[in-house]
């Protein structure tokens, strides 16, 4: 049974939209490994089995509203009738209705008709009984000029705008549970993102430790496909930020370098902002002064789309996009080493920038960039 795909926001789209579209259709053909998928007039027919690994599939590409699993047959009232009796056979609802709608004014019956038409007939050929409120089973018709669509179910997608119509952003990600679903909110929005993972462990240790974070990663790429994740060493940097910089405010030096260093990666990938996992208050980094003096680091702009949400929002969606569970495995971020057990809450960029003065920065941000690697996931 081919598989109707409905879109959310793309309609809105104006002269832009058959790019929107095209985008789609692409990112579904590349998810399904279905080369059958086709544009209509205002929605996409994919050729593929409906099966649950593909339902499942669609549910989490970027920009799809709802899809259904459908009967296509002529535009034609007696071929029509032939697919909506079937799926009322099928179900075993006492109770149903007919939502009908036509993209083609041409076609002889408005949806009204259409309804009562196809209503009457179901009504006398089964033994149910017409319930226009909250009724067992829809049966949903939608007539173009070239063909109709029969379906009984509508299995809501993530909405928001296909992948790689807003652009590359690129993601600070840590092995918590926020900067994952702060990742997950932009590729929502349309944007590919690319990650960034700053480590403090030796190159022994990294096999074993990276792990995680690449769990993570490839726990996402099932919103945006492949990703690449580049891994930053930070131990020799943090050791040298020791030697200069008392302990309450480590963190936020730290936190400054990694938008320093992740400058470069953004320049070279082509991309346009960061997304990071901040949020209000949540830790001593994140209170509105400190935010202040990290974000000044950056002459990008800085997405934080957690920023307002509460603990449980974010874990709720965590656990929805399947994150969670990787995040909550033991992990020491970088950010951790050698901070006070009390640090600044509220720094000022004067004092910031007078300790960084006395930093060979330019030369700690060549080196790092220098032992990066890259990981496609
Ligand atoms: P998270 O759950 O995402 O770790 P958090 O609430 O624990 O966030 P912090 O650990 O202070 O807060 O980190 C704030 C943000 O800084 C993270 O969301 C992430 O974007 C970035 N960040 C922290 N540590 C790293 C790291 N090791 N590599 C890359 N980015 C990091
Ligand atoms: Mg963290």
């Amino acid at each position: 049974m081919p598989i109707l795909v409905h879109y959310s926001e793309i309609g809105t789209k104006g002269g832009n939209r058959p790019f929107f579209e095209n985008k789609l259709v692409e990112n579904i053909r590349k998810s399904l490994g279905a080369r059958n998928s086709r544009r209509l007039y205002g929605k996409i027919l994919v050729e593929a089995e409906d099966s649950k690994d593909n339902q499942r599939i669609l549910q989490h590409i970027p920009g799809i509203a709802h899809f259904s699993p459908c009967r296509v047959v002529g535009p034609k009232l007696d071929e029509i009738r032939g697919a909506v009796l079937g799926a009322a056979k099928k179900s075993r609802a006492k109770t149903f209705k007919i939502e009908s709608s036509r993209s083609d004014k041409a076609f002889a019956y408005n949806s009204l008709q259409m309804n009562n038409i196809l209503g009457e007939c179901v009504r006398t050929k089964t033994k149910k009984k017409v319930k226009l409120e909250n009724p067992a089973l829809t049966i949903f018709v939608e007539v173009d000029a070239k063909q109709a669509f029969v379906y009984t179910e509508k299995i809501r997608g993530i909405g928001g705008l296909p992948v790689g119509t807003a652009g590359k952003v690129v993601c600070l990600l840590s092995g918590g549970i926020d900067s994952p679903v702060a990742a997950y909110s932009l590729m929502k929005r349309g944007c590919e993102v690319i990650f960034v993972h700053f480590y403090n462990y030796d190159e022994k240790a990294k096999q074993a430790k990276k792990r995680k974070i690449e769990e993570i990663v490839k726990t996402l790429n099932k919103f945006q496909l492949k990703s690449r994740l580049y891994m930053i060493p930070f131990l020799e940097l943090q050791a040298e930020l020791v030697k200069h910089v008392p302990p309450r405010y480590r963190m936020l030096i730290y936190r400054r370098f990694m938008f320093k260093i992740a400058e470069e990666i953004m320049r070279s990938e082509g991309a346009k902002g960061f997304v990071t996992g901040d949020n209000i208050a949540q830790v001593a980094s994140q209170t509105l002064e400190n935010l202040n003096v990290i974000y000044e680091a950056t002459r990008y702009p800085v997405f934080a789309p957690l920023i307002g949400m509460n603990k449980n929002e974010i874990i709720e969606i965590a656990e929805h996009i399947g994150t969670y569970k990787t995040s909550i495995l033991p992990y020491e971020d970088c950010c951790t080493f050698l901070v006070a057990k009390h640090p600044e809450t509220r720094a000022t960029i004067e004092e910031i920038r007078e300790m960084e003065s006395v930093l060979e920065i330019e030369s700690m941000i060549k080196d790092a960039m220098k032992r990066a690697d890259v990981n496609a996931l």
